[in-house]
């Protein structure tokens, strides 16, 4: 893939993602290209900015883990989601596989609930077609 910085007659820079420079040629000659801000097809390249995507193109991952507020933000918002999930469902505690399935097979009053359960438990339960959610584990000091 080869990216060119496309400009139109309005001045309007953007960018085009083409499979080479003659899939470039054939579109902008029939018409095929026209600006994302006016519509307007008289486009031409800007600067030649050639850039080989990577293979899959996947963005490389950041290198610098999250910074302490972006942990933060995100224990926050994983704590605002397991308070919600307790507040609106019944603790069952060790329970939780079997009422859960009970729950699932109609064979107990349909509610949601949570509770305790081991890996082991929540593949099975998912193997049986029971939609299980397991609820982050947050270290408490974080605040
Ligand atoms: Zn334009």
């Amino acid at each position: 893939m080869i990216k060119y910085r496309l400009i139109c007659n309005e001045s309007h820079e953007f960018e085009g993602w083409f499979r080479g420079s003659d899939e470039y040629d054939a579109q902008a000659s029939n018409g095929h290209l026209s600006c994302p801000v006016c519509a307007s097809t008289a486009v031409s390249k800007a600067v030649m900015a050639p850039n080989v995507a990577t293979s899959r193109g996947v963005a490389p991952m950041p290198r610098q883990a999250p910074g302490p507020d972006r942990q933060r933000e995100i224990f926050a918002a994983l704590r605002k989601l397991r308070s919600e999930v307790e507040a609106r469902s019944t603790y069952v505690g060790e329970r939780f596989a079997e009422e859960a399935r009970k729950i699932h097979f109609g064979e107990a009053e349909e509610r949601v609930v949570h509770g305790e359960a081991t890996m082991d438990e929540v593949h099975a339960l998912s193997e049986d077609g029971v939609p299980v959610m397991p609820l982050p584990r947050l270290p408490k000091d974080l605040n």
